[in-house]
């Protein structure tokens, strides 16, 4: 039988015999969030799971359930019209004015006070000493949030926090926001929640604009078409290289992990 590592359907003697050996406690966070017509609302914080259950299963440790919590704010004139806004639209994070369902974002002071208190029942009750918080949100003060907590947590507490987000950072890929990368891995753990019909059949373009399905180099200001480039078109998604370039993303995030324990920080140096 396969050991159990999610805490849920954990005896109190097994989440202890973890902690005794030093095991540590990996955290799934991400918001419910718009990821397009085609995808399910829960991508980051599924692609999150799925990292931190390869982890575990690698490292040793347990798997809390995730946190589907998040935040974004309102982007600002320069990134609004990198995406192909005017500059002085109120759009918060992904919901965009075209999208129909909006993004189920805390608001940035809440999802601070949620962490921080999770992040110390952890230390303070469960008492473990290492945690390791696996990413799937790449939102700019949601990002800024989790990095500020982390380090104050390592600097006055015993415990040791990671940071990690299984996304790819290799030479020739680009991880934008529901374009090539997160469809592909949600077709390789969820194929049922992916239905490229909902977007226009290709060569159609997908503006940025109209899909809130945004590449990477969108969010960058180098895409000046504000339209998903060719090379990041979800609609070209395939699942065996998902999985291919999802198993290098969790081998790179591994031995990150494994190498890096003794230092007082470790932070993914993926950019979201
Ligand atoms: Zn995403």
């Amino acid at each position: 039988m396969q050991k159990r590592i999610e805490a849920q359907y954990m005896r109190p003697d097994e989440i202890i015999a973890v902690r005794e050996a030093g095991g540590p406690v990996f955290l799934p966070i991400g918001p419910l969030e718009w990821h397009g017509p085609h995808l399910p609302l829960g991508v980051d914080p599924l692609r999150a799971y799925q990292g931190a259950l390869a982890l575990a299963r690698a490292l040793g440790g347990i798997v809390l359930p995730t946190l589907f919590a998040g935040t974004e704010r309102e982007r600002s004139p320069q990134m609004l019209r990198n995406i192909g806004f005017e500059g002085d639209e109120y759009v918060v994070g992904m919901d965009f004015p075209q999208c129909t369902l909006k993004s189920l974002y805390f608001k940035e002071e809440v999802f601070a006070v949620l962490l921080r208190n999770y992040l110390e029942m952890l230390i303070e009750d469960w008492q473990f000493r290492r945690i390791v918080i696996v990413n799937g949100h790449g939102g700019e003060n949601h990002l800024a949030v989790i990095h500020r907590l982390l380090k104050a947590f390592n600097a006055v507490t015993p415990a040791r926090i990671a940071f990690v987000q299984p996304m790819s950072h290799f030479p020739n890929s680009a991880i934008g926001h529901a374009t090539l990368e997160e469809t592909e891995t949600l077709m390789v753990f969820y194929p049922d929640s992916v239905d490229l019909g909902k977007l226009p059949p290709r060569p159609a373009p997908l503006e940025h604009v109209r899909f809130a399905v945004v590449d990477d180099a969108g969010f960058m200001g180098r895409n000046p078409a504000h339209r998903v480039s060719e090379e990041e078109d979800p609609r070209k998604a395939d699942p065996a290289r998902g999985q291919e370039v999802w198993e290098m993303t969790i081998g790179e995030l591994r031995e990150l992990l494994e190498g890096a324990w003794v230092e007082r920080e470790i932070v993914d140096p993926n950019r979201p």
